[in-house]
């Protein structure tokens, strides 16, 4: 069986501690490919060193998250326009809205997000989109600039049925996390109605860990459990919801044609 985590920050300070434990179980457990996500400037330098000491299997993107857009933000730019240009990454991300914890640099968070769009569109790379609170807001985004050759994965998503088939309809992938095991989630009920076709999976390291590591930190073995739950409201075999959703994460990373 072969899982790949499509979103996953290894190189967090929490897990560096244990991190050659942490690739070695996620392997065991079938994990084959991590992708890392970036943040900003603050913690690139330490993804880029992970990246650099495990170059088969993990995999670094460059972005600027939305809830690191402050009144700097044309700078914190300017260095992923930059960084982009140097080198090949992943994807542009995580890049997105985020109106959960501040709002006050609303307008700078969508200059930001409209702008590494049109980079990914030029540059032929997937977008990985963090939305929080923000979910219509982040779709009317993507629809504006979707001309049949923008793709990506609306990271972490939890929310309901319509948004999902929105998402589905612009050509993206919803990435399905830990939050599926949470006793209260809708989302099962949600992707009852969702073909595997339009799935990734993802744990979103350290944070949101399954059930029933909840409270404790997450790490890429764990991924295990939200390919299970799949597996359950599928009703198919996990080994099925692997083939599919690694074929799926190489599709977008590896820039096969979609659809
Ligand atoms: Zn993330």
């Amino acid at each position: 069986m072969e899982l790949i985590d499509t979103h996953c920050h290894l190189y967090d300070q929490a897990l560096a501690g244990d991190i050659e434990n942490i690739i070695q179980r996620a392997a065991s457990a079938g994990v084959t490919r991590f992708y890392l996500p970036a943040i900003d400037r603050q913690s690139e330098a330490s993804m880029l060193e992970l990246e650099k000491r495990y170059p088969d299997i993990c995999f670094a993107m460059q972005g600027l998250h939305p809830s690191s857009v402050k009144s700097d933000f044309n700078d914190a730019l300017q260095h992923v326009e930059q960084s982009l240009a140097g080198r090949q990454f992943a994807a542009i991300g995580e890049i997105g809205l985020d109106f959960y914890w501040d709002r006050s640099f609303e307008k700078e968070q969508y200059l930001a997000f409209h702008q590494q769009v049109e980079w990914a569109m030029s540059l032929d790379l997937p977008i990985v989109i963090h939305s929080r609170n923000s979910m219509e807001q982040t779709i009317r985004v993507v629809r504006e600039h979707q001309n049949g050759n923008l793709r990506g994965i609306f990271h972490c998503f939890n929310e309901d049925e319509n948004s999902a088939k929105e998402i589905v309809a612009l050509g993206f992938y919803l990435g399905i996390g830990g939050t599926v095991t949470y006793k209260k989630s809708k989302l099962p009920e949600v992707l009852k109605y969702i073909a595997l076709d339009h799935i990734v999976l993802e744990t979103d390291a350290p944070y949101l860990p399954p059930v029933p590591y909840r409270g404790k930190l997450n790490e890429s073995s764990y991924i295990v459990y939200v390919a299970q739950k799949l597996a359950e409201i599928k009703d198919i075999s996990i080994e099925e919801i692997a083939d599919k959703t690694t074929d799926n994460a190489m599709r977008i990373f590896h820039n096969q044609q979609v659809g």
